[in-house]
């Protein structure tokens, strides 16, 4: 499985991995984007390519 990370203090909120992932692992809350759905994530790196600021890691577990 994949552990994703997001560092609140680097993220933006713009809301580009939110409509990137194919499993809706996150969702912008108070303009952050939040985990609610980690463990359906499939390593695909695509949230990563596209978040401006670098907020978020994914790594296998
Ligand atoms: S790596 Fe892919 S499946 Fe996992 S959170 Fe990012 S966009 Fe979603």
């Amino acid at each position: 499985m994949y552990i994703v990370t997001v560092d609140t203090e680097k993220c933006v909120g713009d809301g580009n991995c939110v409509d990137v992932c194919p499993v809706q692992v996150f969702e912008l809350q108070d303009n952050k984007a939040v985990l609610v759905n980690p463990d359906e994530c499939l390593g695909c790196d695509s949230c990563v390519e596209v978040c401006e600021t670098g907020a978020i890691t994914i790594s296998e577990g």
